[in-house]
């Protein structure tokens, strides 16, 4: 098996803390990525969070399909991603998770999904110098989600970069591309990308200094962009011309350019959850460091659960400002979807698991 050639330097210099640095002098190991593979992809708990992708061979391929691993490139053993893959040994999250201040929020500079708050959040952020980088989520004409690196809050005023996509984004692989490129960073991301970035900064100290804020969203299920889009148009919604997707009251509802709506209930469309969701039972990200939602607030607002005080700092900054309009949360509801959660999503799942009677909000 190859080692390549840079490796001893990449281990050194930002891998300090790893067991690749111990697996190093034996790289006969080659084949820690089997573990990956059986344990996590083929046993079907795979979040897709993409976390792995840090694996230093660049062996991890991440795409709108079950993660791979490249056969020409060598693994040297490293363990790593191992180390940071929070489905291994999995030991599911769930409930409300402790928090400092819950509140509804709508910001009165963007347009959202719902309140516009983890843009709002984002772009104070980058106001206050807390980050001087933000990852978001944008989506292309045919709604496929592609990352863009946003610097000023002007930028987010594009609501392609703004609101929800249904779908797994490569948000974790463009993190490990520009890592070393920014030195305080903001990430988005569904509670099991955020259970990836802990695992990352609890191994990797380069990702402990520089992801300076890491916003969770609520979120019951997700699914492969092209299937996604394969089975919505079967039934006649071509994401073509949508200008919003949204889930709730159990349903997934299109609205498309022309200002018409398609709606399906989400439960008849549980043949395209992937596996790994239906393990999943985190609906708030219970290790963010603000959450927000959808669920347990009026329309039009978000639900912001306020969890650390970099998160508390950056909220009574808008507060201050004038930016956000606020309001009270409905806890009861946010505990009832995160109670709903676990039990659609046992663990060890059941032979057959109980059907999805309420959907998502
Ligand atoms: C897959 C998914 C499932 C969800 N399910 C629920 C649910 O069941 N109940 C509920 O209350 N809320 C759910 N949400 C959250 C909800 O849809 C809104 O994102 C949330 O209320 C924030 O709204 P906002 O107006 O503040 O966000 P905005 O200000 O519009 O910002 C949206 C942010 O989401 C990011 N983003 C968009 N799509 C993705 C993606 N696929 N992966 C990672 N980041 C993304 C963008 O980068 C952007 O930063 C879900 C979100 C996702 C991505
Ligand atoms: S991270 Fe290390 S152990 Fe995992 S696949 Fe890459 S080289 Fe192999
Ligand atoms: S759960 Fe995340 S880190 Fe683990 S194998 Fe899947 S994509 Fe990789
Ligand atoms: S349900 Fe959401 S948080 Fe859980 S694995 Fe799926 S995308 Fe990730």
């Amino acid at each position: 098996m190859p080692v390549p050639k840079n490796w001893v330097s990449i281990e050194v210099k930002e891998l300090e803390d790893l067991p690749c640095l111990r697996y190093a002098e034996k790289p006969e190991r080659a084949s820690s990525w089997r573990l990956l593979k059986e344990r996590v992809v083929e046993a079907g708990i795979c979040s897709h969070c993409g976390t792995c992708t840090v694996c230093p061979v660049d062996l991890i391929i991440l795409e709108d399909r079950p993660v791979d691993f490249d056969p020409k490139k060598g693994c040297m053993g490293c363990g790593v991603c191992v180390a940071v893959c929070p489905r291994y040994n999995y030991s599911p999250l769930n409930g409300v998770g402790e928090y400092i201040e819950a509140s509804a929020g709508k910001s009165k500079r963007f347009t959202g999904q719902d309140g516009a708050m983890v843009t709002e959040f984002m772009a104070t952020a980058l106001e206050m110098g807390e980050i001087e980088v933000a990852l978001f989520v944008a989506r292309d004409e045919m709604f496929r989600p592609y990352i863009v690196h946003v610097r000023s809050s002007d930028e987010l005023l594009n609501t392609r970069i703004t609101g929800t996509k249904y779908s797994y984004a490569p948000v974790m692989p463009e993190l490990h591309r520009i890592i070393k490129r920014y030195d305080s960073i903001g990430f988005v991301g569904t509670p099991c990308m955020i259970s990836g970035i802990r695992k990352l900064q609890q191994k990797i100290p380069l990702y402990k200094k520089k992801v300076r804020l890491a916003v969770g969203l609520f979120c019951t299920e997700n699914f492969y962009w092209h299937q996604l889009y394969d089975y919505l148009k079967e039934r006649g919604a071509d994401l073509k011309n949508a200008v919003k997707t949204d889930i709730t009251k159990g349903n997934f509802i299109v609205t498309f350019k022309d200002g018409s709506e398609f709606t399906i209930p989400v439960k008849e469309m549980e043949e395209i959850v992937p596996d790994g969701c239906h393990v999943c039972q985190d609906f708030s990200a219970v290790e963010a460091d603000v959450s927000i939602g959808s669920v347990g607030s009026d329309p039009g607002f978000s639900t912001v659960l306020i969890r650390r005080e970099n998160a508390k700092k950056i909220f009574d900054y808008m507060i201050e400002k004038g930016y956000v309009e606020t309001g009270k949360a409905k806890m009861k509801i946010v505990q009832r979807l995160c109670d709903f959660k676990v039990k659609i999503h046992p663990y060890p799942p059941k032979e057959e698991g109980p059907e999805n009677s309420e959907g998502t909000q």
